[in-house]
């Protein structure tokens, strides 16, 4: 039997790659004594890492956290050097990682150990010690680089230099003081060693030039989201790649007293016109968003009425003149409803919503 499948599906995440490479291009602009290091972690960040790396080609790497990523981007015939920011923990993995070309980050004395216990089939190339500075999260204590760095420069299992690599943890904090102390921690490490560093993301990358270093990692801003709460994705020249659509699929007159969803957590006082959009937590929208969330049908704001379900939300239709069922529905994406906000309403970060988006959301990508 054929299936024919529908030309278009709701929900689905449009992901425009001219927009993701003219963020990139303006990362290129804020950095040009840097290489960059585009991160592509968690399917990048929702947007989908094989498509995401391949239409990234100008970046000089990748980074993703995981083996199972990495492996999952070389599988579909990624070439570029991939990192692995979380490292691996076994010998099975190093093994891996060695097979996939896939880079390491060591980030404690247990990784460089298996290194040096761990027969592997070919040399890793573009290895990075990650050293801590102040996150307490991953990273080697400042006083341990030296002789990690030697061992490493050593091994023979490493065929190339390594670098020095750290994280910041205030990063969206513009001009915080303990910026300017991880950063001095790490440059204390090279001492005037001619090693390459990296320590920018996103939110260095736009508010701390000084922290630039030879490798930059953007994310967030890549698929043009402001990693800073009081500065818009456009107040910095970034576009977002990703809009979220979905559509009506009914429309309900509601009486002054009737309920709408779970618990009836929403009571109409008044006649109501509500419109029931095909999206739910079952596709990463946030449970958060319950009698919060606002999104937008024929250009307008609209609120969420009562609880997100799994497959459905209720939303607000007074204010619409005209709705009808296969209107699209805009969750986020646009001028007047960025995933900051709907981050926001949600009390969370546009990050979450972004690696939320589930599966089950088709993505179609498009270019300009
Ligand atoms: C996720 C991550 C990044 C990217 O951070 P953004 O804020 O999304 O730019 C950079 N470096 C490391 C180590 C990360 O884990």
């Amino acid at each position: 039997m054929t299936i024919t499948v529908m030309s278009k599906s709701y929900p689905v995440a449009n992901i425009d790659l001219a927009v993701l490479q003219h963020n990139l291009e303006l990362v290129k602009r804020l950095t040009p004594n840097s290489k960059v290091m585009s991160v592509i972690k968690a399917n990048a960040y929702g947007h989908g890492s094989i498509q995401i790396a391949q239409a990234l080609a100008d970046s000089d790497a990748f980074a993703v956290a995981r083996l199972s990523e990495g492996i999952k981007l070389r599988q579909a015939g990624i070439q570029k050097d991939i990192v692995l920011l979380g490292g691996v923990l076994t010998a099975e993995e190093l093994q891996a990682a060695a097979e996939f070309s896939l880079s390491i980050v060591f980030h404690n004395q247990s990784q460089l150990d298996l290194l040096s216990q761990t027969q592997i089939s070919k040399p890793l190339t573009f290895c990075w010690l990650m050293v801590e500075t102040g996150m307490n999260r991953l990273g080697l204590s400042a006083d341990k680089v030296d002789e990690a760095l030697h061992n490493l420069t050593q091994s023979n299992k490493i065929s190339d230099s390594i670098g020095l690599m750290s994280h910041f943890a205030n990063a969206d904090c513009v001009d915080d003081l303990r910026n300017q102390q991880q950063l001095a921690k790490l440059k204390q490490c090279t001492d005037n060693k001619n090693i390459p560093i990296s320590m920018a993301n996103s939110g260095a990358i736009l508010s701390f030039s000084a922290s630039h270093g030879d490798w930059v990692r953007p994310g967030l801003m890549l698929y043009g989201v402001s990693p800073f709460e009081n500065k818009s994705a456009s107040d910095l020249g970034l576009k977002p790649v990703m809009q979220l659509r979905s559509v009506l699929i009914a429309i309900q007159d509601l009486l002054a007293g009737d309920q709408v969803g779970y618990g009836g957590d929403w009571v109409a006082s008044d006649a109501t016109r509500v419109g029931i959009v095909s999206i739910g937590y079952g596709d990463g929208y946030s449970r958060q968003l319950s009698n919060v969330g606002k999104v937008v049908i024929n250009d307008k704001i609209v609120a969420v009425l009562g609880r997100v379900s799994m497959d459905l939300i209720a939303v607000d239709l007074s204010n619409i003149d005209k709705a009808s069922l296969g209107d699209e529905v805009l969750l986020w994406g646009s001028d007047i409803l960025a995933v900051e906000d709907v981050a926001q309403q949600a009390k969370t970060i546009p990050y979450e919503l972004l690696c939320q988006v589930s599966e089950r959301v088709k993505r179609d990508y498009h270019n300009g």
